[in-house]
């Protein structure tokens, strides 16, 4: 079927977008993992960027996006970086094309904005680990404790939360609180065992959440990659979920330490034009692997597991994106009192050591 857009678009029953001067082909489908459909052909790019001028939005996108969604947004960056990009955009529309921890934290930080994610179902298997009733209940048995919470959760778990951290200052953060106060540190148990390690403190109790994606980032893995690639350098993302588990490997020895580069994204993007060596291993979500070739494309960049790849990220799709500007879906809401509870604990995190720029 095809797709005509125009000024008076909207994707109706089936999902089409009628009525205008513009001929996309494909016919946006709602299926069990997302949107599909749409191609992303030049078309489609710039029936997007016509949208988003209408509504004005702006399109922002996180490293692990689809690569054609980083390359129509406005800013692509790491959650920190693009919610605070959207604090002070003068636009009045934000699409965030992320997961929905991410646009939440986005409307946490604006909340006057409207905070629009193109398929509210693409969450995480990290932040989806630890409820709101589930912290209170693990709160009650452990009273006086301060809570510390990685950023992927949810707005009311933030709400809930002491101070939240990324991977870049959670020691810094945990290093600040009193040594005789216990700590409840959440959701991600690789995060925390690095962080109790490094602390050497006794005190702190880890919820046993983990991403489904860094399953697939495993010590023998890294240790089988070290073996075969002698003078490649690796990198890892240390505001990923899906990177605190190869975090955790390089300090246990599974790869050669000198060899090893914990950077956050931007540092990443920096390290890779800088770099020496003509082979890299990058163990994160392969979303990365897009900016990271745009950067530097005379080196090669491969994953340590190419199956490391987030369903939720991906369910961010060319048709996704097309029904979201056409329609205004699908909203981000956080109640006002959430939001201010969850703010508080975010504008600590970021007053603590260096916050890097989330996952
Ligand atoms: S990669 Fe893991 S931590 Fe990141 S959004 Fe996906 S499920 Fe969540």
């Amino acid at each position: 079927m095809t797709i005509t857009a125009s000024r008076s678009d909207s994707v109706g029953g089936g999902g089409r977008v009628t009525g205008g001067p513009m001929t996309l082909t494909g016919r946006v489908v709602d299926g069990p993992s997302g949107f599909t459909g749409v191609e992303a052909t030049p078309e489609w790019a710039a029936e997007i960027k016509r949208l988003a001028r209408e509504r004005n939005a702006t399109i922002l996108a996180h490293n692990y996006q689809l690569p054609e969604i980083q390359d129509v947004a406005d800013h692509v960056g790491d959650s920190l970086a693009l919610s605070r990009i959207a604090a002070e955009a003068p636009e009045d529309t934000i699409v965030f094309c992320g997961v929905h921890f991410m646009a939440e934290t986005a409307k946490i930080l604006s909340p006057d904005k409207t905070v629009l994610i193109p398929d509210q179902r693409a969450g995480c298997s990290l932040a989806d680990s630890i409820s709101a009733d589930e912290l209170r209940e693990w709160k009650a048995e452990h009273p006086g404790a301060l809570v510390v919470s990685y950023v992927n959760t949810t707005a009311a778990v933030k709400a809930l939360t002491d101070i939240c951290c990324t991977s870049s200052n959670a020691v810094d953060v945990v290093a600040s609180i009193d040594p005789d106060r216990e700590v409840l540190f959440l959701p991600d148990q690789f995060l925390g065992a690095h962080v109790k390690r490094v602390t050497g403190r006794d005190n702190i109790h880890i919820w046993a959440g983990e991403c489904h994606v860094h399953a697939g980032i495993n010590g023998d893995e890294l240790t089988e990659q070290a073996r075969t690639h002698p003078n490649a350098e690796l990198f890892v993302h240390p505001e990923c979920g899906c990177a605190t588990s190869a975090l955790y490997l390089a300090g246990e020895g599974a790869f050669p330490a000198d060899r090893v580069h914990i950077l956050s994204t931007g540092g990443m993007i920096d390290a890779a034009k800088a770099a020496r060596s003509s082979e890299v291993l990058v163990a994160t979500e392969i979303g990365m692997l897009h900016q990271l070739r745009k950067a530097a494309p005379g080196i090669d960049f491969q994953a340590v597991n190419d199956r490391a790849s987030c369903k939720y990220m991906k369910m961010i799709t060319p048709a996704a994106l097309l029904r979201c500007l056409a329609e205004n879906r699908d909203e981000v809401h956080v109640d006002p009192e959430t939001a201010a509870a969850g703010r508080d604990s975010v504008l600590r995190m970021i007053a603590i050591g260096n916050p890097g720029g989330g996952e």
